[in-house]
Protein backbone atom coordinates (compact mmCIF):
# COMPACT_ATOMS: atom_id res chain seq x y z
CA UNK A 1 0.00 0.00 0.00
CA UNK A 2 1.05 3.68 0.13
CA UNK A 3 1.65 3.95 3.26
CA UNK A 4 5.13 1.93 2.54
CA UNK A 5 6.82 4.75 0.41
CA UNK A 6 9.21 7.06 1.89
CA UNK A 7 11.24 9.61 -0.13
CA UNK A 8 14.89 10.99 0.53
CA UNK A 9 15.18 14.14 -0.54
CA UNK A 10 19.31 15.14 -0.89
CA UNK A 11 21.34 11.78 -1.51
CA UNK A 12 24.44 12.49 0.38
CA UNK A 13 26.18 10.95 3.52
CA UNK A 14 23.07 10.80 5.04
CA UNK A 15 20.95 10.35 2.33
CA UNK A 16 22.01 7.29 1.55
CA UNK A 17 22.32 5.80 4.69
CA UNK A 18 18.81 6.64 5.34
CA UNK A 19 17.57 4.92 2.53
CA UNK A 20 19.79 1.80 3.57
CA UNK A 21 17.90 1.88 7.03
CA UNK A 22 14.47 2.16 5.64
CA UNK A 23 15.46 -0.28 2.72
CA UNK A 24 16.40 -2.77 5.33
CA UNK A 25 12.78 -2.28 6.83
CA UNK A 26 11.11 -3.06 3.94
CA UNK A 27 10.06 0.36 2.97
CA UNK A 28 10.44 1.43 -0.53
CA UNK A 29 12.49 4.60 -1.13
CA UNK A 30 12.65 7.12 -3.72
CA UNK A 31 15.40 8.88 -4.11
CA UNK A 32 15.88 12.79 -4.66
CA UNK A 33 18.82 14.92 -5.21
CA UNK A 34 18.37 17.94 -7.54
CA UNK A 35 22.36 17.35 -8.45
CA UNK A 36 21.58 15.66 -11.69
CA UNK A 37 23.08 11.90 -11.98
CA UNK A 38 23.37 12.17 -7.83
CA UNK A 39 20.34 10.17 -7.01
CA UNK A 40 21.42 7.39 -9.41
CA UNK A 41 24.99 7.54 -8.08
CA UNK A 42 23.55 7.15 -4.59
CA UNK A 43 22.29 4.00 -5.45
CA UNK A 44 25.25 2.37 -6.98
CA UNK A 45 26.97 3.22 -3.67
CA UNK A 46 24.26 1.62 -1.88
CA UNK A 47 24.51 -1.19 -3.84
CA UNK A 48 28.47 -1.89 -2.94
CA UNK A 49 27.88 -1.10 0.57
CA UNK A 50 24.89 -3.91 1.28
CA UNK A 51 27.33 -6.29 -0.74
CA UNK A 52 30.26 -5.13 1.80
CA UNK A 53 27.56 -5.76 4.45
CA UNK A 54 26.24 -9.18 3.34
CA UNK A 55 29.61 -10.49 3.27
CA UNK A 56 30.42 -9.04 7.02
CA UNK A 57 27.11 -10.64 8.03
CA UNK A 58 26.19 -7.17 9.12
CA UNK A 59 23.15 -6.91 6.64
CA UNK A 60 20.33 -5.59 8.69
CA UNK A 61 16.53 -6.58 8.30
CA UNK A 62 14.62 -9.70 7.00
CA UNK A 63 15.40 -9.01 3.09
CA UNK A 64 18.64 -10.05 1.39
CA UNK A 65 21.29 -7.55 -1.04
CA UNK A 66 18.75 -8.35 -3.82
CA UNK A 67 15.47 -7.58 -2.22
CA UNK A 68 16.45 -4.31 -0.44
CA UNK A 69 18.05 -3.00 -3.43
CA UNK A 70 14.75 -3.72 -5.26
CA UNK A 71 13.64 -1.46 -3.29
CA UNK A 72 15.31 1.90 -4.22
CA UNK A 73 14.64 3.79 -7.04
CA UNK A 74 16.19 6.88 -8.00
CA UNK A 75 13.81 10.49 -9.41
CA UNK A 76 15.57 13.22 -10.92
CA UNK A 77 11.80 14.77 -10.42
CA UNK A 78 10.96 15.95 -7.19
CA UNK A 79 7.30 15.53 -7.69
CA UNK A 80 7.46 12.08 -8.83
CA UNK A 81 9.89 11.33 -5.80
CA UNK A 82 7.57 12.59 -3.49
CA UNK A 83 4.28 10.49 -5.39
CA UNK A 84 2.60 8.35 -3.06
CA UNK A 85 5.08 8.82 -0.17
CA UNK A 86 3.67 9.09 3.68
CA UNK A 87 7.26 10.38 5.23
CA UNK A 88 9.59 12.43 3.59
CA UNK A 89 13.32 12.05 5.00
CA UNK A 90 15.14 15.94 3.98
CA UNK A 91 18.42 15.02 3.94
CA UNK A 92 20.03 18.10 1.84
CA UNK A 93 22.79 20.77 2.69
CA UNK A 94 23.12 21.76 6.22
CA UNK A 95 21.94 25.38 5.65
CA UNK A 96 19.09 27.20 6.70
CA UNK A 97 17.95 28.61 3.27
CA UNK A 98 18.23 25.25 1.78
CA UNK A 99 16.50 23.54 4.15
CA UNK A 100 13.18 26.24 3.79
CA UNK A 101 12.92 26.40 -0.04
CA UNK A 102 13.05 22.84 -0.03
CA UNK A 103 10.31 22.18 2.39
CA UNK A 104 8.38 25.32 1.05
CA UNK A 105 8.21 23.49 -2.47
CA UNK A 106 7.65 19.77 -0.81
CA UNK A 107 4.37 21.08 0.79
CA UNK A 108 3.30 22.67 -2.71
CA UNK A 109 3.48 19.00 -3.80
CA UNK A 110 2.17 16.54 -1.43
CA UNK A 111 -1.26 16.24 0.56
CA UNK A 112 -1.18 17.58 4.15
CA UNK A 113 -1.19 14.75 5.84
CA UNK A 114 2.54 13.63 4.54
CA UNK A 115 4.94 13.67 7.65
CA UNK A 116 7.85 16.18 6.71
CA UNK A 117 10.91 15.09 8.52
CA UNK A 118 14.44 16.71 8.49
CA UNK A 119 17.90 15.28 9.56
CA UNK A 120 19.22 18.52 10.51
CA UNK A 121 22.17 18.11 13.29
CA UNK A 122 22.26 21.58 14.47
CA UNK A 123 19.31 23.83 12.90
CA UNK A 124 15.66 24.29 15.08
CA UNK A 125 12.59 23.05 13.92
CA UNK A 126 11.09 26.93 14.13
CA UNK A 127 13.68 28.24 11.78
CA UNK A 128 13.78 24.86 9.46
CA UNK A 129 9.76 24.50 9.02
CA UNK A 130 8.89 28.30 8.83
CA UNK A 131 7.84 28.60 5.34
CA UNK A 132 5.61 25.66 5.41
CA UNK A 133 2.10 26.34 6.00
CA UNK A 134 0.84 23.02 7.86
CA UNK A 135 3.54 22.41 10.60
CA UNK A 136 1.55 20.32 12.74
CA UNK A 137 2.98 17.49 10.67
CA UNK A 138 7.31 18.77 10.35
CA UNK A 139 9.81 17.35 12.59
CA UNK A 140 13.18 16.87 12.93
CA UNK A 141 14.81 13.31 13.18
CA UNK A 142 18.56 13.74 13.73
CA UNK A 143 20.77 10.81 13.17
CA UNK A 144 24.32 9.90 14.19
CA UNK A 145 26.68 9.21 11.80
CA UNK A 146 27.01 6.51 10.39
CA UNK A 147 23.25 5.42 11.29
CA UNK A 148 23.66 2.17 10.37
CA UNK A 149 25.51 1.12 13.20
CA UNK A 150 24.38 4.01 15.29
CA UNK A 151 21.40 3.80 15.98
CA UNK A 152 20.34 6.86 17.63
CA UNK A 153 17.35 8.96 16.03
CA UNK A 154 16.41 12.41 18.12
CA UNK A 155 13.10 13.30 17.14
CA UNK A 156 12.43 17.36 18.13
CA UNK A 157 9.27 18.80 17.68
CA UNK A 158 8.54 21.63 16.09
CA UNK A 159 6.12 23.75 18.57
CA UNK A 160 3.02 23.26 16.83
CA UNK A 161 4.13 19.45 15.98
CA UNK A 162 1.13 17.35 16.73
CA UNK A 163 1.98 14.20 19.30
CA UNK A 164 0.64 11.50 16.69
CA UNK A 165 3.04 12.69 14.27
CA UNK A 166 5.87 11.90 17.23
CA UNK A 167 4.18 8.60 17.49
CA UNK A 168 4.33 7.91 13.91
CA UNK A 169 7.72 8.51 13.36
CA UNK A 170 8.83 7.19 16.89
CA UNK A 171 6.82 3.86 15.83
CA UNK A 172 8.77 3.99 12.32
CA UNK A 173 12.04 4.58 13.72
CA UNK A 174 11.88 1.45 15.80
CA UNK A 175 10.64 -0.29 13.39
CA UNK A 176 14.13 -0.41 11.13
CA UNK A 177 15.72 -0.61 14.09
CA UNK A 178 17.27 2.27 14.70
CA UNK A 179 16.82 3.57 18.89
CA UNK A 180 14.51 6.92 18.80
CA UNK A 181 14.55 9.37 21.83
CA UNK A 182 12.15 12.14 21.70
CA UNK A 183 12.77 15.54 22.88
CA UNK A 184 9.87 17.28 24.83
CA UNK A 185 10.66 20.77 22.89
CA UNK A 186 12.85 21.96 20.80
CA UNK A 187 16.81 23.54 21.96
CA UNK A 188 19.91 24.70 20.48
CA UNK A 189 21.88 21.80 20.08
CA UNK A 190 19.06 18.97 21.23
CA UNK A 191 20.34 16.74 23.64
CA UNK A 192 23.02 14.62 21.88
CA UNK A 193 25.09 17.58 21.06
CA UNK A 194 24.98 19.63 24.06
CA UNK A 195 26.10 16.99 26.14
CA UNK A 196 28.73 16.25 23.60
CA UNK A 197 29.66 20.00 24.02
CA UNK A 198 29.84 19.67 27.65
CA UNK A 199 32.73 16.61 27.75
CA UNK A 200 34.31 18.42 24.51
CA UNK A 201 34.89 21.68 26.74
CA UNK A 202 36.06 20.42 30.32
CA UNK A 203 38.36 18.21 28.30
CA UNK A 204 40.06 21.42 26.52
CA UNK A 205 39.64 22.86 29.52
CA UNK A 206 41.75 20.66 31.42
CA UNK A 207 44.42 20.41 28.65
CA UNK A 208 44.73 24.09 28.01
CA UNK A 209 45.05 24.49 32.01
CA UNK A 210 47.92 22.44 31.74
CA UNK A 211 45.96 19.50 33.64
CA UNK A 212 46.79 16.39 31.29
CA UNK A 213 47.84 15.60 27.60
CA UNK A 214 45.62 15.39 24.80
CA UNK A 215 46.69 11.79 24.45
CA UNK A 216 45.62 10.99 27.75
CA UNK A 217 42.06 12.91 28.09
CA UNK A 218 40.89 10.83 24.94
CA UNK A 219 42.34 7.84 26.64
CA UNK A 220 40.05 8.33 29.98
CA UNK A 221 37.12 8.82 27.46
CA UNK A 222 37.99 5.84 25.22
CA UNK A 223 39.14 3.54 27.91
CA UNK A 224 37.51 4.79 30.94
CA UNK A 225 33.62 6.61 30.68
CA UNK A 226 33.28 5.63 27.03
CA UNK A 227 33.69 1.63 28.46
CA UNK A 228 29.96 2.21 29.92
CA UNK A 229 28.73 4.53 27.66
CA UNK A 230 28.02 2.11 25.28
CA UNK A 231 25.82 0.46 27.47
CA UNK A 232 24.39 2.17 30.17
CA UNK A 233 24.53 6.29 30.45
CA UNK A 234 24.79 8.84 32.96
CA UNK A 235 21.55 8.34 34.93
CA UNK A 236 21.81 4.46 35.29
CA UNK A 237 25.92 4.95 35.94
CA UNK A 238 24.75 6.69 39.09
CA UNK A 239 22.21 4.21 39.61
CA UNK A 240 24.44 1.17 39.45
CA UNK A 241 27.55 2.96 41.23
CA UNK A 242 25.47 3.03 45.07
CA UNK A 243 25.10 0.31 47.22
CA UNK A 244 21.78 1.29 47.54
CA UNK A 245 20.96 3.18 44.00
CA UNK A 246 20.59 6.72 42.86
CA UNK A 247 19.15 8.31 46.10
CA UNK A 248 22.22 6.73 47.69
CA UNK A 249 24.33 7.68 45.15
CA UNK A 250 23.16 11.14 45.20
CA UNK A 251 23.60 11.01 49.83
CA UNK A 252 27.45 10.27 48.89
CA UNK A 253 28.40 12.11 45.96
CA UNK A 254 25.99 15.18 45.60
CA UNK A 255 28.17 17.67 47.46
CA UNK A 256 31.36 16.34 45.60
CA UNK A 257 29.98 17.02 42.22
CA UNK A 258 28.76 20.25 43.17
CA UNK A 259 31.63 21.04 44.51
CA UNK A 260 33.92 19.95 41.09
CA UNK A 261 31.18 21.54 38.76
CA UNK A 262 31.75 25.13 40.66
CA UNK A 263 34.76 24.82 40.18
CA UNK A 264 34.44 24.74 35.81
CA UNK A 265 36.00 27.23 34.01
CA UNK A 266 34.39 29.91 31.42
CA UNK A 267 33.42 28.17 27.81
CA UNK A 268 36.28 28.17 26.11
CA UNK A 269 37.05 30.15 22.97
CA UNK A 270 38.65 27.27 20.85
CA UNK A 271 40.71 29.80 19.19
CA UNK A 272 44.43 31.78 19.37
CA UNK A 273 47.15 30.13 21.12
CA UNK A 274 45.47 26.97 23.29
CA UNK A 275 43.86 25.66 19.68
CA UNK A 276 47.03 26.35 18.30
CA UNK A 277 49.18 23.98 20.71
CA UNK A 278 46.32 21.59 20.99
CA UNK A 279 46.05 21.28 16.94
CA UNK A 280 49.45 20.73 17.12
CA UNK A 281 49.66 18.35 19.72
CA UNK A 282 46.88 16.15 18.00
CA UNK A 283 48.80 16.41 14.84
CA UNK A 284 51.52 14.49 16.38
CA UNK A 285 49.40 11.89 17.30
CA UNK A 286 47.50 11.54 13.67
CA UNK A 287 48.99 13.76 11.14
CA UNK A 288 46.33 15.86 9.48
CA UNK A 289 46.55 13.96 6.25
CA UNK A 290 44.35 12.22 4.31
CA UNK A 291 46.02 8.93 4.52
CA UNK A 292 46.09 9.12 8.68
CA UNK A 293 42.88 10.67 9.29
CA UNK A 294 41.43 8.06 6.58
CA UNK A 295 42.50 5.46 7.82
CA UNK A 296 41.55 6.25 11.37
CA UNK A 297 37.97 6.59 10.20
CA UNK A 298 38.54 2.61 8.92
CA UNK A 299 39.64 1.32 12.48
CA UNK A 300 36.47 3.36 13.79
CA UNK A 301 33.97 2.23 11.50
CA UNK A 302 35.57 -1.83 12.44
CA UNK A 303 35.23 -1.08 15.67
CA UNK A 304 31.58 0.46 15.76
CA UNK A 305 30.74 -2.37 13.60
CA UNK A 306 32.01 -4.83 16.02
CA UNK A 307 30.17 -2.77 19.07
CA UNK A 308 27.19 -3.07 17.03
CA UNK A 309 27.28 -6.80 16.71
CA UNK A 310 27.99 -6.91 20.68
CA UNK A 311 25.10 -4.97 21.40
CA UNK A 312 22.52 -7.17 19.20
CA UNK A 313 23.54 -10.32 21.34
CA UNK A 314 22.29 -8.74 24.54
P1 LIG B 1 26.07 15.99 1.92
O1 LIG B 1 26.70 17.24 1.50
O2 LIG B 1 26.84 14.72 1.88
O3 LIG B 1 24.75 15.74 1.04
C1 LIG B 1 23.81 16.73 0.72
C2 LIG B 1 23.09 16.32 -0.56
O4 LIG B 1 21.95 17.16 -0.75
C3 LIG B 1 23.96 16.47 -1.82
O5 LIG B 1 23.90 15.26 -2.58
C4 LIG B 1 23.30 17.63 -2.58
O6 LIG B 1 23.40 17.51 -4.00
C5 LIG B 1 21.86 17.51 -2.12
N1 LIG B 1 21.09 18.75 -2.20
C6 LIG B 1 21.47 20.01 -1.86
N2 LIG B 1 20.45 20.87 -2.03
C7 LIG B 1 19.39 20.13 -2.47
C8 LIG B 1 18.05 20.44 -2.83
N3 LIG B 1 17.59 21.69 -2.77
N4 LIG B 1 17.25 19.44 -3.23
C9 LIG B 1 17.71 18.16 -3.29
N5 LIG B 1 18.97 17.81 -2.96
C10 LIG B 1 19.80 18.78 -2.58
O7 LIG B 1 25.50 16.26 3.39
P2 LIG B 1 25.19 15.17 4.54
O8 LIG B 1 26.40 14.98 5.37
O9 LIG B 1 24.52 14.00 3.94
O10 LIG B 1 24.16 16.01 5.44
C11 LIG B 1 22.79 16.11 5.10
C12 LIG B 1 22.02 16.57 6.34
O11 LIG B 1 22.17 15.60 7.37
C13 LIG B 1 22.51 17.90 6.91
O12 LIG B 1 21.41 18.62 7.40
C14 LIG B 1 23.37 17.46 8.07
O13 LIG B 1 23.44 18.41 9.11
C15 LIG B 1 22.61 16.23 8.55
N6 LIG B 1 23.43 15.30 9.34
C16 LIG B 1 24.69 14.99 8.93
C17 LIG B 1 25.49 14.13 9.69
C18 LIG B 1 26.88 13.77 9.25
O14 LIG B 1 27.64 13.27 10.08
N7 LIG B 1 27.24 13.98 8.00
C19 LIG B 1 24.96 13.57 10.87
C20 LIG B 1 23.65 13.89 11.25
C21 LIG B 1 22.90 14.76 10.47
Amino acid sequence: SDKKIITIVGSGLIGRSWAMVFASGGYTVKIYDNQPGQAAKAITEIRKQLGELEEAHMLRGELNTAQQLALLSSHEDLAQALEGAFFIQECVFEELEAKRSVFQSIEGLVGKDVILSSSTSCLLPSNVFSRVQNRSRCIISHPVNPPYYVKLVELVPHPETEATVMDITYALMTQVGQVPVRLKKEIDGFALNRVQYAIIAESWRLVQDGVISVKDIDLVMSEGLGMRYAFIGPMETMHLNAPEGLEDYLKRYREGMKRVLTGFGPVPDFSGEAAKSITEEMSELIPSNQQHLSARRERRDQLLMGLAKLKQQH
